[in-house]
């Protein structure tokens, strides 16, 4: 019985009986786990809250289980709490779709520190940010791109003409990209986007994140940004997610 110590982030979590809780995590070491965790649920007066709250920060210790999926959570230590998400609903979304996000792209014990870095980021980034639409997409884009996703934005992915003096593309979930008007007629399916927008998606891929503060996009072309993100992860995940009935842009 080896104990495990990690940085966590709680996505999720359902009950399991009257006194424990199944909490899944994305971790910095051993990517999204699911834990057991007995007597977490009811805070007690004698040994202090041991509630574990979802879109919080911790240091968890767990107990490894070789033939299940289902570890046991041994200890969660608070690192941060985002009060600031909690008291504004508008963020308390936005947060809950980059976790939705996480949890829905990511398998089992299959870790990625650099994901791990850009959602703490993010989570710290939307919680304190007057206005944290820019950072939503950016997580959205860098989540595709570190996950081996990224569509193409700059090229048709067919003849890889660069769309720049074009005014309108087809973006194609399937080809994963941009085409261009010649191209387009041999493919189904597909939205029709003004060029420029592809252009400032594919941007944001590289946007370094200590820059973002700088970064001004009008709402209409983030508004177009997330319609493609939206069609293209449905088209990737199969389904909608929960999170895009409540997150406003
Ligand atoms: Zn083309």
């Amino acid at each position: 019985m080896s104990v495990f110590k990690t940085e966590a982030i709680a996505l999720g979590r359902t009950d399991y009986s009257d006194s424990s809780q199944i909490i899944t995590f994305y971790t910095r070491d051993y990517g999204k786990i699911h834990t057991i965790a007995k007597g977490f649920k009811r805070a007690s007066v004698k040994h202090g809250s041991k509630a574990v709250d979802l879109l919080t920060y911790y240091q968890i210790l767990f107990i490894k289980k070789e033939h299940t999926h289902l570890h046991t959570l041994t200890e969660a230590i608070l690192q941060e709490n985002y009060p600031l998400l909690r008291s504004n609903l508008d963020k308390y979304y936005k947060a809950s779709y980059i976790a939705e996000l996480v949890n829905e792209f990511t398998e089992e014990s299959d870790p990625c520190e650099q994901l791990f870095d850009i959602f703490l980021n993010t989570l710290t980034g939307i919680s304190t940010d007057t206005d944290a639409t820019i950072r939503l997409l950016v997580f959205e884009i860098k989540m595709l791109h570190i996950l081996g996703y990224l569509p193409e934005w700059r090229h048709c992915v067919n003849c890889k003409k660069s769309i720049q003096h074009i005014s309108k593309v087809h973006f194609n979930a399937k080809e994963g990209g941009v085409l261009c008007r010649t191209c387009q007629v041999k493919y189904r399916n597909g939205i029709i986007v003004p060029a420029g927008v592809a252009l400032i998606a594919g941007r944001l891929a590289d946007l370094n994140l200590q820059k973002l503060e700088r970064v001004k996009i009008q709402l209409p072309i983030c508004i177009e940004i997330e319609k493609m993100l939206r069609y293209y992860i449905t088209s990737i995940l199969n389904k909608k997610l929960n999170a895009w009935k409540y997150v406003k842009f």
